[in-house]
């Protein structure tokens, strides 16, 4: 690998520190929780299983093929590594995919109900929030099933991962972790207008 190649990875695995940072800082995830990635060429750096993403550091990012090879020796990509390498494969312009486990849109897809886009900016930012079905976290299945909604809902960026999680996709990781960001936020407008629509007896 030439030296411009290698420093251009350097540069992302970087951005991967800083953003999931962001992200934990944020709330998104806790402990363990969640995993990111982006895509340079053909080439995917992921964060390591086990990795905690608001501690970071570039020993925690595993360099694999878009065949799913670990280039990076020694290092063990997170579990969720299929999903990713398949939103990159469907999405040919994805550069970046951040999976979360924020809170209230984890009970949304607990509970299988769709984050609705609410307000005319949440429209604008998201559109609706499709709801990938529940299989088992890191399965070849799940990879398949989110290959099929990004096809499927091939404007939409944003998804829930039955009873899991959140999945945003974008242009760049900061992009990919707004997307992530507004999800949440979306998700407790969605909860307190139906609390307070029950509330008050509609
Ligand atoms: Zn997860």
């Amino acid at each position: 690998m030439n030296g411009a190649l290698r420093a251009e990875l350097a540069k992302h695995a970087e951005q991967i520190c800083k953003v999931g940072k962001r992200i934990y800082d944020r709330g998104l995830v806790s402990a363990f929780g969640g995993n990111i990635s982006t895509r340079v060429g053909d080439a995917v750096l992921i964060t390591a299983t086990g990795s905690i993403l608001g501690e970071l550091t570039m020993q925690d990012i595993v360099e694999v093929s878009m065949d799913g090879e670990i280039m990076s020796k020694g290092k063990k990509p997170s579990s969720e590594l299929l999903m990713h390498l398949e939103v990159y494969r469907t999405r040919k312009d994805a550069r970046a995919v951040v999976h979360t486990h924020s809170p209230v849109a984890v009970s949304y897809a607990v509970v299988g109900k769709e984050i609705e886009p609410l307000t005319p900016e949440a429209k604008m930012a998201l559109g609706s929030v499709p709801l990938i079905k529940y299989y088992p976290s890191g399965s070849q299945e799940l990879a398949n099933a989110t290959a099929q909604s990004l096809e499927k809902y091939k404007d939409r960026n944003s998804f829930l991962l039955g009873k899991h999680g959140v999945l945003a996709v974008g242009e760049d990781l900061v992009e990919a972790f707004h997307r992530a960001e507004l999800v949440e936020e979306l998700a407790k407008v969605n909860f307190y207008v139906e609390t307070l629509n029950h509330g008050l007896g509609r």
